[in-house]
């Protein structure tokens, strides 16, 4: 039961969550979808569109409830497609009701703002019921690689499942790191659930070969914790990384990138020139570290001090 949707077995509920209410008196509702298995098993809660303009999430969910028949299916799902609501309609990543960032305000709060108190029916009315959560986002509208972030500190006693949820979602690329209080993945592990947060490229609209890793990723899930039969492709090295370095130009100007995103880069690589307005190259960028090329801004302009990119590093490996 997530709310008042209630599936019985083997059967599958669309509905909505109310979470607020607009200047009108019209409900704010979330759309939820719970997929009741035949068989017995755990509960996968998933989500999409936290922040408002992260769609790639949404595209990776229909997939997902195309193609799990709640014949085949051990356990539950619980997949909510938007979460911001408020961000989403303005196709923003903020909500404009009360400029948060949805994902710095879980678990919530009855008696906070918009978004506060949204995180909050959804929290308690559906991600507490999840022995898995999966929180699909992107790098907003910026060019990103493909991976997963774990956000409990290494001693937190589920960073281990969340660690080994991220190995299981199998997209290559890890970032294993303390995030800011709010996040959903670090709200959930609070209350025993492991959770990661997909990180599905960057871009504008859709991206088709994100949209495909996360599906892949999900269904690796499903399948390495037997909510349907098959076998996970999880690949056999994936890099972790611990942080993220900026790449900082100092002068202002035009971007020429020298290295592609996701390429392993050396200490003091170059990885971009930079050009003044007549075409004169003024600055070139070398790798401060030795890491990956993580993610870079949308547009190839900068303001000195601005950042060009950003380099995720030490490179371990899991
Ligand atoms: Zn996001």
């Amino acid at each position: 039961m997530v709310g008042q949707l209630v599936a019985e077995p083997a059967t599958r509920r669309e509905g909505y969550l109310k979470v607020g209410t607009m200047p009108d008196g019209t409900a704010v509702r979330l759309p939820a979808v719970l997929i009741n298995g035949r068989h017995p098993g755990k509960t996968l809660y998933i989500q999409a569109i936290s922040d408002g303009d992260e769609l790639n999430g949404i595209a990776v969910i229909h997939k997902i409830l195309r193609t799990v028949m709640p014949e085949q299916l051990h356990g539950r799902i619980i997949a909510v497609p938007i979460v911001n609501f408020h961000a989403f309609h303005a196709k923003q990543a903020f909500s404009p009701v009360d400029n948060r960032k949805m994902n710095r305000c879980f678990p919530g709060r009855r008696d906070g703002t918009s978004s506060e108190r949204i995180a909050h029916r959804l929290f308690h009315h559906a991600v507490q019921q999840a022995d898995y959560c999966l929180d699909l986002h992107q790098g907003g509208v910026q060019p990103m690689i493909d991976e997963v972030r774990v956000r409990v500190d290494q001693k937190h006693t589920l960073h281990k499942a969340c660690l080994e949820l991220a190995r299981v979602f199998g997209i290559g690329h890890i970032l294993d790191q303390k995030g800011p209080k709010g996040q959903l993945a670090q709200a959930a592990p609070e209350v025993g659930i492991p959770t990661i947060d997909p990180e599905l490229g960057g871009t504008h609209g859709w991206d088709a070969a994100s949209i495909e890793k996360g599906v892949r990723g999900v269904r690796n899930v499903l399948q390495y914790y037997q909510f349907i039969s098959g076998t996970p492709e999880i690949p056999e090295q994936q890099i972790v990384v611990k942080k993220f370095v900026p790449l900082v130009s100092n002068e202002g100007g035009f971007v020429y990138y020298r290295a592609e995103l996701s390429e392993h880069l050396t200490a003091s690589q170059p990885i971009a020139d930079i050009c003044d307005v007549f075409g004169n190259v003024r600055e070139s960028i070398a790798s401060p570290v030795e890491g990956v090329f993580w993610a870079k801004p949308i547009y190839p302009m900068v303001a000195s001090g601005g950042t060009v990119g950003k380099i995720g590093t030490p490179i371990g490996y899991l």
